[in-house]
């Protein structure tokens, strides 16, 4: 007998985990957008949920309710940090329990931006780490400049809870993707991989075990190459893919059906196992 959720993952397509389609550079082209995904043999995507930040939480929910292939996340990103409120708390429990959420995210911490002040990043990353356990629920991580204290954070709150996640643009060498995979998360690969410099990268996928990676996009950011610099769009994924499938000296394949297992694990496992 084979494990249920990695059957399906055979059939399952890609999986594109982050990409931001309620993104205005999308406006007018959704639907093509969408379209040219499912074409290089996306099955899924997951439209992440932070949007402009509070109070408006549903910017990824209104995508997966508009298409079927899509799924979202709720989450304040770390730039919108400061426009946390009470009642932005009250909002996230609710819409976590929308049945095409499914996780929360992207949260975390970028002291590159410094658009919040890092206090109450700390604070907004940590109450969502709580909620997100309370709820057993995985999550997306954003860390830019911040490595050591966003693992410091993750240590302190999120350390025993089982609900595992994403180290969402993993772009760090070996030394921060061992760290990442001790804390239980997977790494989150995209456009990066395929930058002519990031050999540092490249060497910590290698090392990585591929059933510990997910594939993104992170669109309309970080276009892959030969896109790089241009807008970004899920169906670029593929791009990212096949550098995964060099990188690790495997079939395209193997590529598409353990990275989409990965994903599928991670946000159903609990699920099914509570059924
Ligand atoms: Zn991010
Ligand atoms: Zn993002």
């Amino acid at each position: 007998m084979g494990n249920p959720i990695r059957d399906r993952a055979m059939t399952a397509g890609f999986i594109e985990t982050h990409c931001h389609l309620d993104d205005g550079q999308f406006e007018g082209e959704r639907d093509k957008v969408v379209e040219r995904a499912l074409e290089v043999g996306i099955g899924m995507l997951v439209s992440i949920g932070t949007g402009d930040g509070p109070p408006d939480l549903e910017a990824g929910i209104r995508m997966a309710e508009a298409y079927a292939p899509v799924y979202a996340s709720v989450g304040v990103h770390p730039h919108d940090a400061a426009k946390a409120t009470a009642e932005t708390w009250a909002a996230l429990r609710d819409l976590a329990g929308h049945p095409k959420v499914l996780h929360l995210g992207e949260m975390g911490l970028d002291f590159h931006y410094d658009f919040s002040p890092r206090e109450v990043q700390k604070e907004v990353f940590q109450r969502q780490l709580e909620l997100a356990a309370e709820l057993e629920l995985p999550i997306a991580i954003h860390t830019r400049e911040a490595w050591r204290e966003t693992v410091d954070c993750l240590r302190e709150v999120w350390a025993g809870a089982g609900s595992g996640g994403i180290f969402h643009c993993f772009s760090g060498g070996k030394a921060e993707a061992e760290e990442a995979l001790a804390l239980g998360f997977h790494l989150g690969i995209g456009g990066v991989l395929t930058f002519p410099r990031a050999e540092a990268l490249r060497d910590a996928v290698a090392a990585t075990p591929l059933n510990r990676i997910v594939l993104e996009t992170d669109a309309p950011y970080l276009a892959p190459a030969p896109f790089r610099g241009k807008r970004n769009e899920p169906a670029h994924l593929i791009h990212t893919a096949r550098k995964l499938a060099e990188v690790k000296g495997v079939p395209l394949e193997t590529v598409r059906e353990t990275t989409a297992g990965n994903f599928l694990e991670m946000v159903f496992a609990r699920k099914l196992a509570n059924q």
